[in-house]
């Protein structure tokens, strides 16, 4: 029996967006599991908890056979290797994505050399798009409908609607 190739796909997904999921999808195809790992970054408050970022992750995804939703917190590499997996996957957008993606994949593979960090390139429609802009456009109550799962569309509406 041939080992199932599981890779991890790590992230603050504060919300998870239209592009996050995108990059499930197209990893599905690669991989028999992801295992979508919110980071449980304690110097970094976000405007959803973790809990529910898992709980939208959950929710966006599914639809999808072959995904896992968990948190982390500690060292990346060492979660990944307690997951079985050998692979860090991360989505790529502008070029100014690849400076600091290119120290961390560097860093990670020095703590671990048989980790690998396999990048996927955005889909165009997703280019520009990032969890940061999403929340600053819904919390000035610009449409966000298309760029985030209903779920998460939702959930903005609710954490809003008191402005
Ligand atoms: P982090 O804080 O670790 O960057 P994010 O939730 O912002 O966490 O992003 C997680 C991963 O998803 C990163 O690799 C990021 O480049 C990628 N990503 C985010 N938005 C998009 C998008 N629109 N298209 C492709 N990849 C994306």
């Amino acid at each position: 029996m041939t080992q199932k190739r599981i890779a991890v796909y790590p992230g603050s997904f504060d919300p998870i967006t239209c592009g996050h999921l995108d990059i499930v999808e197209r990893g599905l195809e690669v991989f028999d599991e992801i295992v979508v790992a919110v980071a449980n970054n304690v110097g970094k408050k976000g405007l959803f908890s973790i809990d529910e970022r898992i709980t939208l992750i959950r929710e966006a995804t599914a639809g999808f056979s072959g995904v896992r939703v968990d948190t982390f917190d500690g060292l990346l590499v060492d979660y990944v290797i307690a997951q079985g997996a050998r692979v860090i996957l991360r989505g790529l957008r502008a070029v100014s994505d690849f400076e600091y993606e290119f120290q961390i994949a560097q860093m990670n593979n020095k703590l671990h050399r048989e980790i690998e960090t396999l990048f996927m390139m955005t889909s165009v429609p997703y280019g520009y798009l990032s969890s940061s802009l999403v929340k600053e456009v819904a919390s000035l109550g610009g449409q966000v409908d298309s760029l985030v799962p209903p779920p998460v569309h939702k959930a903005l509406l609710e954490k809003f609607s008191h402005r």
